[in-house]
């Protein structure tokens, strides 16, 4: 008889003075992300990678994390522990989760990569093919994934561990890598590679673009992931980015059954950036291009956004967005207020924020 797969399991009991707001606020936000269920001072959320379960005690808030397997739960341990440290800042509270995913282990979603090849794409686009192993996981469950950019070429990194609260421990060095989130352009999980498509975009201090204007043959860059949140099934689509989501947007293309519509608005600095895309989809393809304004300082995207018809006969339609905040934000406004679309109708979300670096400019973002 087959053995029936096991699940992996994890609890933490957290102190806390009013636990119960606490769980209300998480409840809350993964409301946009899947089911949640309150009965009184226990809860159910499904946080998309795996469940969790919480009940709201005298001076604890109790939490049992479960996935299929060991990412599933590193993920919902991850999750829940950001947010919780968020939504009860003031308070600091300790989290240490017994059961699978020990402390110290190292990230089951951590991969070392090495670069193979690199091309450039267009003027301003660089791709960079990295190779590692065992990368199926990779292959589906979002588009996206972090990656960890050593300070110092050719000193060995050191990559983190799993943290106690489950999230992911650093080490105390000035060495510690520079992460930024980019998009899986393609994957080939035979040969072990996949291709990220980097935007060699202006500024100073800026590790993402710099490792890719510089990267040569076998330098090393770590890899968590991937993540993202899924396109819904649809028979009518919205695609509208700027060049950092072009890499997400041809993908996204590519994957779209013959049958489906998809209207694409892409933001570029000029002509010379525009890509041929494929697709199945029947589509309307339109490039914006910026000609010599910064990127981030325009409202063309929004405008464009704001010009597409959306279809009235009640066909099923999905809109999806990644770009600058501030165009984030306005056409987040107007899929949700002036469309309303649905939670499962359309993902909206900034890719970068002008002025702001990495990770900072997306914790600004989530507030
Ligand atoms: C889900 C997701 C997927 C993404 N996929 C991709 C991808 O496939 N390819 C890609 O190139 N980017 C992608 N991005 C965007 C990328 O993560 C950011 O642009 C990131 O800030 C780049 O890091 P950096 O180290 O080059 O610059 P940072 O150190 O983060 O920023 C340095 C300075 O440059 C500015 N800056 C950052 N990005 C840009 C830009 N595009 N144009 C102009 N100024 C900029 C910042 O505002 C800051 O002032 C993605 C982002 C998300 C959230």
């Amino acid at each position: 008889m087959a053995e029936m797969p096991r699940t992996f399991t994890a609890s933490a009991e957290v102190r806390l003075a009013s636990p119960k707001p606490v769980m209300e606020r998480l409840c809350a936000h993964f409301r946009e992300f899947g089911e949640v269920t309150v009965d009184g001072l226990c809860s159910r959320i499904d946080t998309g990678f795996g469940v969790a379960g919480l009940e709201a005690c005298k001076g604890c808030l109790r939490i049992s994390a479960e996935g299929k397997d060991a990412v599933a739960l590193a993920y919902v341990k991850l999750a829940l522990a950001e947010h919780l440290l968020t939504f009860a800042i003031d308070e600091r509270p300790e989290i240490v989760w017994q059961g699978d995913g020990a402390a110290g282990s190292p990230l089951p979603y951590f991969r070392q990569m090495r670069v193979v090849r690199t091309m450039q794409v267009t003027p301003r686009m660089r791709r960079v093919t990295l190779a590692g192993d065992d990368l199926q996981r990779f292959a589906s469950g979002g588009l996206h994934v972090r990656l960890l950019f050593p300070k110092r070429r050719g000193v060995p990194p050191v990559w983190p561990t799993t943290g106690a609260d489950g999230r992911p421990c650093w080490p105390e060095t000035a060495d510690r890598p520079d992460v930024r989130i980019y998009t899986i352009r393609a994957i080939d999980v035979a040969k072990g590679e996949i291709d990220i498509d980097f935007v060699l975009h202006e500024g100073e201090a800026m590790p993402g673009a710099r490792f890719a204007a510089d990267a040569r043959l076998g330098d090393i860059v770590g890899m968590t992931g991937p993540g993202g949140g899924s396109i819904g099934e649809a028979d009518w689509y919205l695609l509208a980015g700027d060049e950092t989501a072009l890499p997400a947007i041809a993908r996204i293309l590519e994957e779209l059954p013959a049958g489906a519509k998809a209207v694409v608005r892409i933001e570029v600095a000029d002509a010379a950036e525009r890509q041929d895309l494929r697709s199945a989809a029947k589509l309307d393809l339109q490039w914006l291009c910026r000609d010599g304004a910064p990127a981030g300082t325009t409202d063309r995207l929004v405008r464009a956004v704001r010009d597409v018809a959306m279809p009235s006969d009640g066909r099923p339609v999905f809109a999806w967005t990644g770009c600058e905040h501030a165009a984030f934000r306005s056409i987040r406004k107007y899929l949700r207020e002036d469309c309303r679309l649905s939670r499962n109708e359309h993902l909206a979300v900034a890719y970068w924020r002008r002025g702001f670096s990495g990770d900072t400019a997306r914790k600004e973002v989530s507030q």
